[in-house]
C-alpha cells in the first residue's frame, strides 16, 4: 500500500492566513526550519492507480497539484484516481475539500458515520449542497461492530473503522452531547504485504479498544496537534485547552509521546500539526527530542509504503 500525506498541518494550515505566531511569521518569512504545511489529509491507494481519499482538506486542489500525476490516471477527458472519501469526522478543514470535487463525472462515494452524515445535512449541510452538482453515495460506517471494510476498486486493502472519543464540530446539533460516531480512527492493512497502519488525526485518549489495532500497526500516524495542553491560551491564541479540543498534547504526563512508547515496534509519525507547534521549527529543542525518540513529524508529499 501507498499513503501519501496529502497535507499535515490542522486546521489552519501552516502559515495561517491571520496569524502572526513566531512559527507563521517565520515560515511566511521562508526563514530556515520550516516549510509550509498544508490542512490535513491522506490518501491511500494499494495499485498506485484507484485512491481513496482520508478527508477533503479545503486545500485539496493545491495538495493535488503538488501530487504531480501521482492521483491522476489521465484515462479520460474527465477523470480522476479518487475513488472514495472517508471521513473521519464532520470538521470543516476535513470536509470543506468536497466542495471542490463537485465537478466529479460521477457521485462521490463517501464512507461516514451516520452522526457525520447528520452533520454534513444539516449544522453544515455539504451532502445537500453537492445534490446539486454530481450528488453523493453514501456508505455508512458502522460504529456499533468492528467491521471490515473494502472499497471497490481498492484490491486487496482492508479498512476497520474505529470510533474515538471526542466532540462534535461547533456547528452540530450534537455539540455538547458527543455521540460515538462522531469521530473516527482508521486500521488499514494491506492484505498482500500484511502490513499495516493506524491513521487518527484528532486523537485525545489511547481508549483500551484501541490498544490491540495500535498493537498491531506497522505504522502509527497520530495526532500531532499540540505540544502542550495549554499551548493555545499561552500563545494569546484561543482560550481552550488542547484536550477540550480533542487533541492529546505530547509532552507532559499522560501526553502522546509518553503513549507512543508502549507501541515500540512501530514507525511512529504526528500528523495534523497545529502551526502554534514549536515541533515546526525544525531546530527547536522540542523537535530534537522527538528526534531523539524516533518519532517523525509528517510533512506534505511524504509517502510511506507498506
Ligand atoms: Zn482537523
Ligand atoms: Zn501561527
Amino acid at each position: 500500500m501507498i499513503i501519501r500525506v496529502l497535507g499535515s498541518a490542522a486546521g489552519g494550515g501552516f502559515p495561517q492566513w491571520n496569524c502572526n505566531c513566531l512559527n507563521c511569521d517565520s515560515v511566511r518569512k521562508s526563514e530556515p526550519g520550516f516549510t509550509p504545511r498544508t490542512q490535513s489529509s491522506i490518501a491511500v491507494s494499494s495499485d498506485g492507480v484507484s485512491w481513496i481519499l482520508f478527508n477533503a482538506s479545503p486545500d485539496i486542489l493545491t495538495q493535488l497539484k503538488q501530487a504531480g500525476g501521482r492521483l491522476q490516471p489521465g484515462r479520460n477527458v474527465r477523470d480522476s484516481g479518487i475513488v472514495a472519501v472517508v471521513l473521519m469526522d464532520a470538521q470543516i478543514d476535513h470536509t470543506t475539500g468536497l466542495f471542490m470535487l463537485r465537478e466529479s463525472s460521477r457521485p462521490l462515494e463517501i464512507y461516514a458515520t451516520s452522526q457525520v452524515r447528520e452533520d454534513l445535512s444539516t449544522g453544515n449541510p455539504i451532502f445537500k449542497v453537492l445534490d446539486f452538482y454530481c450528488s453523493v453515495n453514501w456508505h455508512e460506517i458502522s460504529t456499533e461492530k468492528a467491521e471490515v471494510l473494502v472499497v471497490p476498486k481498492v484490491n486487496g486493502l482492508e479498512m476497520e473503522l474505529i470510533p474515538l472519543k471526542s466532540e462534535a464540530p461547533p456547528y452540530s446539533p450534537n455539540r455538547g452531547n458527543s455521540q460515538t460516531g462522531d469521530n473516527v480512527g482508521v486500521f488499514l492493512k494491506d492484505v498482500k504485504s500484511n502490513k499495516s497502519v493506524f491513521y487518527a488525526p484528532g486523537l485525545c485518549e489511547i481508549e483500551s479498544h484501541l490498544v490491540s489495532p495500535m498493537k498491531k500497526a506497522d505504522v502509527l500516524l497520530v495526532d500531532g496537534t499540540f505540544w502542550t495542553d495549554s499551548e493555545m491560551i499561552d500563545n494569546g491564541l484561543s482560550k481552550k485547552m488542547a484536550r477540550e479540543m480533542g487533541h492529546k498534547p505530547q509532552s507532559g504526563p499522560d501526553g502522546m509521546i509518553e503513549a507512543l512508547s508502549e507501541f515500540a515496534d512501530a514507525r511512529k509519525i504526528l500528523i495534523h500539526i497545529n502551526n502554534s507547534n514549536p515541533i515546526l521549527n525544525e531546530n527547536s529543542k522540542e523537535r530534537l527530542e522527538l528526534n531523539k525518540l524516533n518519532i517523525e513529524v509528517a510533512y506534505d508529499g511524504l509517502e510511506i509504503l507498506l
